[in-house]
This record gives C-alpha cells, structure tokens and sequence, in this order.
C-alpha cells in the first residue's frame, strides 16, 4: 500500500474508520444570525446569553433521504439538562427520542424533571414546514395538541446529524468499497458481516458506516480489529476458485475491464495491455459482462455452464412429471 506522502506500508489487513463530519445547516437562518447556534458550536465553547432557548433535534438527519443520526438525543437531552441547571427556560423541539441506549431514557426522565418543555413535531414533515422562524419566537406544529403553538426564544440550538465526510468518499474510490444511498460505506451484510466489506482483507468500523455515537463507533473498532487479527493469525485468506480467463487474441486494449472491476482486480490505461491480479480477484464476473469482444470468461458463469445449468433444472422438473 503507498500513502498520498509515498510512504510504502506492507499490511495484511485494513481497517477503513474515517469517521464522518457534522451537518452545516443553513436552516434557521445559522451562520446569518448570531442567536442560532449548533451543538459544535456549544461543544467548540460558544455560550447561550439569552433566558428563552429552543432546541430543535433532527436537524441534517431523517430528512432528504439521510436517516436517523442516533447520538444527538441524548446530545439534545444532556444540552437541555445543562441549560435548565443554569436556570433558562428550555424548550425541545423533537420528532422522536431515539433511546439507543438505557442511558438515553435516564437522560430524558431527568430532562422532564429539570422541567424541560418538550414538543412533538410531525415524524415525515420537514423541520422547516413543522418550525416557522419568526423575529423573536417559532411557530411549531404540535403533534400531541394537533395545533400550532408558540415558542419565543432568544436562542436557538441546532441539534445536528453527522453526513458522510469527504475524506471516507476519497478511501472508498482508492479502496473501491460500496457505499449506500447516503454516502456511507457499506458492509457486507448488516447482521453476518457487519464489518467486513466486499473485499477480504478489508474492515470498516466506526461513523464511516452510519451515524452513530463513541460506545458504537468503539465496539465496532473491536469488532474490525478482531476481525482483521483472526484472518492475520491465520495467514492465509480463503478464496472463492473462480477467477476469469482472458483471450488476449479477441482483447482490444479499450480498458472498459477495468472500471467495471469493484475490486480494483484489473489494472492498467486504455490502450496497453491490463494486468489482471488473481489474489485481489473475487471473481463476480462484471467485466465479463462488460467486455464488448466477449474476451473474458468465467469457466463456472460461462453461456455454456449457465445453459447447461437451465437444461438440468428444466429435465428434472419435466421427469417429475
Ligand atoms: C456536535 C457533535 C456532538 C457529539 N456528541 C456526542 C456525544 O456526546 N456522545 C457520543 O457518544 N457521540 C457524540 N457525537 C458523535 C461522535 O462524534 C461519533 O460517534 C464519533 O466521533 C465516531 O467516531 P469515529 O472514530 O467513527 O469517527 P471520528 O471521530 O470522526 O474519527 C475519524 C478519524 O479519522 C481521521 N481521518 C479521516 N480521514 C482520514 C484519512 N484519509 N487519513 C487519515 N485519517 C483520517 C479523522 O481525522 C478522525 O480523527 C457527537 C457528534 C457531533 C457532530
Ligand atoms: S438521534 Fe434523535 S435528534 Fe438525532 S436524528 Fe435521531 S431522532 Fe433526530
Ligand atoms: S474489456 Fe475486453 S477488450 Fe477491453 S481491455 Fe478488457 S479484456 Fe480487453
């Protein structure tokens, strides 16, 4: 493996845990009005000043096709706990609290204890839609009264989501892993492989994978080290024995091979010769379906096996008759 600064690391395994990056709003008018800030902004050393403050959670997540980002309740919940000690009135502004641990229902009895106002807003509608910002107060649309209320406020704190970040998408095109709809890596399977990738050899751990909170993110590092030790104590990776043939004679060097390949197995520039390495190889077949002069083949998914395989089905369930 070679870094971006050319130093050359020889590894056996990688575990890919580049985290992700806070949600930027711009709902709310943050960034233009000073009395809106962020939870990173609080956790950065911003203070609340005024005595009427307004939380609102989901902001970035469980919209436009992100989901949940699972550690910004009790985000929310511990913020409004500090402030209500503080002798503020705190409203919280939610669609649901995600309790994804025990710590979280604790965090939310307490809240209501502290007095900490909490409003229920409509799971699906757009925070903006549920949330009007007015000069001094916010009009929210309160799901247990069905009716609109209002909140007056002198600040405003966005509870907000973590999105993919810039660095995970650049490790993923080098390393050619997955990614699923909101830009996060992807695992193999989420409940038998739910920290190895596509490629052997190649562990994901932490919010590169999903939002999640510390005790998460760590479990998973365990989980990927663990992982990654029992294929390095073993010393050898298992195999599937498929890997494609090519016909040099038929090849006409146009490279489509190559970024067909998900495993990166396939090397080389349009108009030379490609390198193909067997080792990195899982033989899923996707540049025999994209190569134009049927140059590679997969003895096991050749047009041959695959009829061969059809005809055995078919004369089976035509002797059953
Ligand atoms: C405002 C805010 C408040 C939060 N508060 C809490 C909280 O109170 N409790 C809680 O449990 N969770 C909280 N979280 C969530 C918490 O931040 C995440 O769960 C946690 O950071 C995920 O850890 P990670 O190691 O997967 O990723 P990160 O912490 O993001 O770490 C990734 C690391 O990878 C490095 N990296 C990235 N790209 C590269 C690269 N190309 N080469 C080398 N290094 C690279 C980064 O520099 C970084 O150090 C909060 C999140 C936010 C945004
Ligand atoms: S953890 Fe809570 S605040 Fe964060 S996205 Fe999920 S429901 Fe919204
Ligand atoms: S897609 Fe086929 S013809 Fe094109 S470089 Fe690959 S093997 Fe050769």
């Amino acid at each position: 493996m070679v870094l971006s600064n050319g130093t050359e690391l020889d590894v056996g395994a990688i575990i890919v845990a580049t985290g992700a990056k806070p949600y930027m709003p711009t709902e709310f008018n943050y960034g233009k009005d000073p009395r809106v800030l962020t939870t990173l902004d609080l956790e950065n050393g911003k203070t609340v000043e005024g005595k009427n403050v307004a939380i609102i959670n989901c902001v970035g997540s469980r919209t436009s096709g992100r989901g949940c980002s699972r550690y910004c309740c009790a985000v929310g919940l511990s913020k409004a706990i500090e402030l209500r000690g503080q002798g503020k009135n705190v409203v919280l502004i939610y669609r649901d609290i995600m309790g994804v641990d025990p710590e979280v229902e604790d965090l939310y009895k307490k809240a209501r204890d502290a007095g900490v106002l909490f409003i229920r807003i409509p799971r699906k509608a757009e925070l903006t839609e549920a949330i009007k910002m007015d000069t001094n107060k916010l009009i929210v649309h309160d799901v247990e009264l069905g009716d609109d209320v209002e909140v007056p406020f002198d600040n405003i704190i966005l509870n907000i989501g973590l999105v993919p970040s810039e660095d995970t998408d650049e490790v993923s095109k080098v390393l050619r892993l997955s990614k699923d709809q909101e830009g996060f890596l992807m695992e193999a399977h989420p409940k038998l492989g739910p920290v190895d990738t596509m490629t052997p050899g190649i562990f994901i751990a932490g919010a590169a994978r999903g939002p999640k909170n510390v005790a998460e993110a760590i479990a998973e590092g365990y989980a990927a080290a663990s992982r990654a030790l029992m294929m390095l104590a073993q010393g050898y990776v298992t195999k599937e024995p498929f890997i494609p043939k090519f016909d040099w004679s038929k090849c006409t060097k146009c490279g489509l091979c190559i970024k067909a390949c998900p495993y990166g197995a396939i090397r080389g520039v349009p108009g030379k010769w490609i390198e193909h390495i067997p080792a990195a190889c899982q033989g899923c077949g996707a540049c025999v379906a994209e190569c134009p002069q049927d140059a590679i083949t997969l003895d096991a998914l050749s047009d041959d096996a695959i009829m061969a395989q059809i005809e055995a089905a078919l004369l089976r369930s035509l002797r059953r008759r």
